[in-house]
């Protein structure tokens, strides 16, 4: 797959980088997905979210019951893409199999989101 530079054009860029080869410029992607694979169901974002258990049903259907009214934030930030944890939520938000830590986790391509160990499983992917 890779990645098209918005300022330079340089072509070839893995998914992998975030910063372009060729001028490089850190590539933010304008918008991003989670996927359920299960559900078989894709939510897009364009901007900050807070995800809790209503927006959570759209994409994995009955697990978002175990997600919280508030339970994780979606935030696009000048280095990248990153999750946090909503402390309030009962059940942890994983990353990759790893609780979220205070400070947020950025996130990539493919990255599995999850609550406990795992339910509601979705996967990142950016447009
Ligand atoms: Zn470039």
């Amino acid at each position: 797959m890779g990645w098209k530079c918005p300022e330079c054009g340089y072509e070839t860029n893995s998914d992998e980088t975030k910063q372009c080869r060729g001028c490089g410029t850190i590539h933010i992607p304008p918008s991003f997905g989670l996927v359920s694979d299960t559900a078989g169901r894709t939510l897009a974002f364009r901007i900050d979210t807070v995800c809790g258990k209503n927006m959570i049903r759209n994409i994995v259907g009955d697990d978002y019951r175990y997600a919280d009214q508030r339970q994780f934030k979606l935030s696009k930030q000048n280095t990248g893409l990153y999750i946090y944890h909503e402390n309030e939520a009962v059940n942890k938000t994983l990353y990759n199999n790893s609780i979220i830590p205070p400070e947020g986790c950025q996130l990539a391509t493919g990255g599995i989101i999850t609550i406990g160990n795992d339910l509601a499983k979705m996967r990142v992917e950016f447009e």
